[in-house]
């Protein structure tokens, strides 16, 4: 795990060395200090050279300009290094997320993965600048801090020793302690996230059911969690920086009685007590920096176990080593006995064989829940077949890369996803590189021209959140103007025209027939009419493929398709 930290200091070498390097020598001006006052009692003082105290303390002067200089980059450099590790980590993440399958997001709270992208990494910054350097620094002035206090006295040094395993113990144990409260922090915050990002993308369903309060009360149970834990941590801190605070001057008091009794029976200077008093307190520093530390460790630590947690996972649905890239397909697509299940064990899909011819335009009909949409999932490689396979103009999909398949097949929901932004950018989202004219075309074959022309700000109207709201309608026709600019060989709708109203579903149908023209179309639909021109229609179940033929045909066989008719058409 802390090998791994480790690598993500590699882009940022240069940085790293100049930060460490810098407070490897502040460390050594800060153990040179009091030797320097040490000689300056024992030595210059008595000595009356008022020209060498001023030159002496010229060159102090200089020494200490140099070291703050020194700090500055420690500082301002050494947590740049520690920003940029943590932004390298957070773009890494955010690429990794992106390319995860539909099962992960079927499986993950949109705010688990916002907490990870965010909160979870906030101190691994701090932790990536502090953590090596200071740990090293700590470790160098202790060490070097005790050394020479044993050269200047051997018996007020061993007394100064005693408070060590008491500090180790309070180190470690408060360690431990904090380990585990962040971790039960970081897990709650996620939980509020998940909370707040629930209640606000369903506001509407809450209000309409006027259960503000029980989501309050929900949210507040979570916000309480994340309360208690934060707190605990908090607990441990204080309690460990009081207890460091306590040892540390007791050892002062300490030193001060016996070194006092040692300077009146003759066994040390002056000089060799505040010196030594001094030295004390360059080795309380560390023990702060190593109190900081501790608090900061098993935080960005926590952060960073759950960042790996996420990196670690695979997408489930990825290419194989020597995929093929393609492109121009015909759109010839072969179901051969697919079986396939969401979860495992529940076959929602079983033995599926199914022939659609290039260009031909097939229509899937049936109950809902019936696994229509499923179907046209699997052809995206949006999940992958747990047995059989899918072959599209004769190549098993497994075999060509995901996104050159992808860029084959448009599809078309009942539920469009708008990006905040212009039109001109939500049409383009269809093709990133689209010229002006293209958008235009697009947008005129998507029977979209007039409206946006009657608005002031044409193209560049804001949509989304905070701009235009758009009908379903003229959402579909965005869409579709999407798939006009995309221009695949394949094209699923499904139930795109279901949540409209038969008037604008006349619309839309019309831009629909045109997109189909030349495609291998996969329709689903709600209402028979719309596909009644269809080449061919499938009747879906839950036992699988029940009917297939044309229109005519399944009224004539009088069965599923016959019945469903019958009923829509009874009004
Ligand atoms: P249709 O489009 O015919 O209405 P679907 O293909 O959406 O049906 O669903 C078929 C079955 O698979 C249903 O029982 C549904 O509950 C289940 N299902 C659909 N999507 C998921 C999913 N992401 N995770 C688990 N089960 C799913
Ligand atoms: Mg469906």
């Amino acid at each position: 795990m802390i090998l791994r930290f480790f690598s993500y200091y590699r882009p940022h070498k240069k940085l790293f060395v100049l930060d460490f390097s810098s407070a490897v020598v502040v460390a050594v001006l800060e153990l040179a200090f009091p030797l320097a006052v040490q000689w300056f009692i024992d030595e210059l003082l008595p000595s009356n050279d008022w020209p060498a105290i001023v030159w002496v303390s010229l060159g102090l002067l200089l020494l200490y300009v140099m070291s703050t200089f020194l700090q500055y980059i420690v500082n301002y450099w050494g947590h740049k290094l520690g920003i940029n590790i943590e932004t390298d980590m957070r773009k890494e993440l955010f690429q990794h997320v992106q390319k995860q399958s539909f099962r992960f997001f079927d499986n993950t709270k949109t705010g688990h993965i916002m907490s990870r992208i965010t909160n979870d990494l906030f101190d691994i910054g701090e932790l990536a600048h502090h953590g090596p350097e200071d740990l090293f620094i700590a470790v160098m002035t202790f060490v070097g801090a005790f050394w020479i206090m044993f050269t200047i006295n051997v018996k007020l040094a061993l007394v100064s020793l005693l408070v060590v395993p008491f500090l180790v113990w309070l180190i470690v144990y408060c360690n431990l302690k904090m380990n585990k409260a962040w971790k039960q922090m970081f897990s709650n915050i996620a939980d509020v996230n998940a909370r707040v990002e629930d209640s606000v993308s369903g506001v509407r369903v809450v209000q309409s059911f006027t259960n503000e309060d029980h989501e309050i009360a929900r949210f507040t149970k979570n916000n309480e969690r994340f309360r208690l834990a934060k707190i605990g941590a908090y607990r441990v801190m204080s309690f460990s920086s009081s207890g460091i605070y306590m040892l540390t001057r007791l050892i002062i008091l300490v030193v001060l009685v016996y070194g006092a009794w040692l300077s009146f029976t003759g066994q040390l200077s002056y000089g060799e007590l505040v010196g030594f008093v001094l030295y004390i307190n360059v080795l309380f520093k560390p023990i702060d920096k190593i109190s900081a530390l501790m608090e900061l460790y098993p935080k960005g630590m926590a952060g960073f176990k759950r960042f790996t947690e996420l990196i670690d996972k695979q997408p489930e649905v990825a290419d194989s080593k020597d995929a093929l890239q393609v492109a121009a397909l015909e759109g010839d697509i072969q179901f051969r006995d697919v079986t396939f299940s969401y979860e495992n064990h529940k076959p929602v899909l079983s033995g599926i064989n199914l022939q659609i011819n290039a260009g031909e335009t097939v229509a899937f009909v049936g109950p809902s829940g019936a696994g229509k949409t499923t179907i046209c999932s699997l052809i995206p490689r949006f999940y992958d077949v747990d047995e059989g396979a899918i072959a599209i103009d004769g190549i098993d999909i497994r075999e060509m890369t995901k996104s050159s398949l992808r860029s084959q097949i448009g599809i078309v929901q009942q539920d469009v996803f708008l990006f905040t932004g212009t039109l001109r950018e939500n049409i383009a989202y269809g093709m990133l590189n689209a010229s002006e004219e293209e958008i235009a075309g697009a947008a005129r074959r998507a029977h979209l021209e007039d409206f946006i022309q009657g608005l002031p700000d044409k193209y560049e109207t804001q949509i989304g959140e905070r701009g235009l709201k758009l009908s379903g309608g003229q959402k579909q026709r965005i869409a579709i103007a999407r798939m006009f600019l995309k221009n695949p060989p394949i094209l699923i709708l499904d139930e795109a025209t279901s949540a409209l109203d038969t008037e604008t579903e006349g619309i839309i149908q019309k831009a629909l027939t045109e997109l189909a023209k030349d495609r291998t179309t996969l329709v689903i639909a709600h209402r028979l009419a719309t596909i009644r021109n269809a080449d061919r229609i499938v009747v879906v179940t839950e036992n699988g493929i029940a009917e297939e033929g044309r229109h005519d045909e399944l009224i004539d066989q009088g069965g599923i398709f016959a019945k469903l008719h019958s009923v829509q058409y009874q009004q």
